[in-house]
């Protein structure tokens, strides 16, 4: 990225990113699109969240300023507050105050005014505080189009839920969606049980006000999903502005731009991943991560380790700290010569590096966009939210992956995943796969590229900011 101390910039931007792994990234590439066609950026999460990161390379880039609201729970964050609903309802309160005083504060530092609060959808309340203080505001939704039209549409009672029990086996029909199953759809709007309505009342929350957002922005690009973006643009001021993966790794315009620079948990394998990697022999490796949230039972955990043994291929497999209990005795020791079990890695290093030859992911958007973008087949295994919408796409849309089969209870057996990985690794169907992985990933190429789709909505985006605030919006 070029120096930021000597530009001028024509708008200021506030991103305020929700506290996780899977929504901070985003926010943050989209910043440094945005700071490349010199918009000034403030990115912001919460006091807890910022404190409580192992790594954050980002204090030492002049062009995106870090600065934090309270969520109420400064000390301990979510632990601290003992549940969802304590949470969220104390990060509307606690956060819309301190939002509001960050951009007072902010104006009255000398910094030029904030024309914009880029917010994450999910948090709704910024959007007012916005329109309280007399500034734009933008809709940022980290999840594709699909998954936001299927919950704008059971927001609407548009799609009657909960689903009876014989009801959608043919599939669920939605305009400019395929048929989708009700394992397709979004876990929380089929779940039944308290915490899926809370979970299901927040996807529902990004729609209460978003009337009122000047812009929707959308981390997904408009070629891979053309037919949905169309039918959300009649509604909102839409623009897909994604694939939000590091530039260097795709069109290679922001020179330092080579990974996220924020990671909620340790890279200390780093190394150890990367020298693993370098010996073995090219698309021979299974990477095997879910995320940064997703928990598999014990019992999923030993379908996952047999499957991969009896597999025989070589695999990389993510087990964070707090699953770590869950792995078979001895299991480590008995793969030495084929695995290695870490407890987090560089993922867009690994998804790079030319020995990996296919990917078990729980389908969260991240990872999805990120397989694609990096050209690498997945086996998807989605566990909630809109995991089971990507995999339906991965799978019938895109064909860039597979699918496991479960059970009633949504269980997969080594024996599925042993064969699903033998699929990607081993057959002519996995060949043709790894060319339409090949194909998207030259179209997202283009898509975020000089001139491209998202290219030129970001564009737009910024030319729209810089004639509002001519006219006059601004801080009351
Ligand atoms: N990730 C990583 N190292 C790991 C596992 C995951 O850097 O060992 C990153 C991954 O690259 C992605 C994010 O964590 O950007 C996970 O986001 P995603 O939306 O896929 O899933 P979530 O964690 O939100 O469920």
């Amino acid at each position: 990225m070029e120096n930021g101390t000597t530009r001028e910039y024509v708008g200021h931007c506030l991103v305020l990113a929700l506290p996780a792994q899977g929504h901070i990234s985003p926010a943050l590439q989209f910043s440094k699109r945005l700071v490349q066609k010199r918009v000034r950026v403030t990115l912001v999460s919460t006091i807890y969240f910022f404190n409580n990161l192992p790594q954050n390379d980002i204090t030492s880039d002049s062009n995106i300023t870090l600065e934090t609201i309270s969520c109420g729970f400064d000390e301990g964050g979510y632990e601290e507050a003992g549940s969802l609903e304590a949470y969220w309802d104390s990060l509307r309160h606690v956060g819309s105050r301190t939002l509001s005083e960050l951009v007072r504060r902010l104006a009255s530092s000398g910094a030029p005014p904030v024309d914009c609060i880029v917010y994450d959808s999910h948090l709704p309340w910024a959007l007012d505080v916005a329109k309280g203080l007399g500034l734009m505001g933008a809709s940022f939704m980290t999840q594709p189009c699909a998954v936001d039209s299927v919950y704008f549409h059971a927001y609407n009672k548009w799609m009657k839920l909960p689903l009876e029990e014989d009801e959608g086996k043919d599939g669920i029909s939605l305009p400019a969606l395929p048929l989708l199953a009700p394992s397709d759809l979004p876990s929380f709007l089929c779940g039944y049980d308290e915490s899926d309505s809370f979970k299901r009342e927040l996807g529902f929350n990004q729609f209460s006000n978003i009337d009122k957002a000047d812009w929707v922005l959308v981390n997904s690009f408009y070629e891979l999903e053309h037919e949905v973006v169309e039918w959300m643009k009649k509604i909102w001021p839409l623009k897909t502005i994604g694939p939000t993966v590091p530039s260097m790794l795709m069109d290679k315009r922001i020179k330092d731009d080579t990974n996220y620079g924020i990671s909620l948990f340790n890279n200390n394998d780093e190394e150890a991943c990367i020298k693993w990697l370098n010996h073995k022999p090219k698309g021979s490796v299974v990477y095997v991560s879910f995320g940064s949230l997703a928990t598999l039972s014990e019992n999923q955990m030993e379908e996952m380790a047999l499957g991969l043994k009896e597999s025989e291929c070589y695999f990389l497999w993510i087990v964070r700290e707090s699953e770590e209990s869950k792995l078979p005795k001895d299991f480590t020791k008995m793969t030495s010569e084929k695995g290695i079990i870490v407890k987090w890695c560089p993922q867009l290093q690994v998804l790079s590096h030319e020995a990996v030859g296919c990917f078990v992911t729980h389908c969260g958007w991240n990872s999805t966009l990120e397989a694609l973008c990096l050209g690498v087949p997945m086996v998807g295994v989605p566990q909630w939210g809109d995991q089971n919408t990507n995999a339906k796409f991965i799978k019938d849309v895109w064909k860039i992956g597979i699918r496991v089969q479960v059970d009633e209870k949504g269980c997969f057996t080594r024996q599925e995943m042993k064969e699903c990985v033998k699929e990607i690794m081993k057959s002519e169907r996995g060949k043709e796969i790894k060319k339409n992985v090949m194909y998207w990933r030259n179209v997202a190429i283009n898509a975020i590229g000089e001139g491209g789709s998202s290219d030129q909505n970001i564009d737009q985006f910024v030319s729209d900011l810089v004639h509002s605030s001519q006219k006059g919006h601004g801080l009351i």
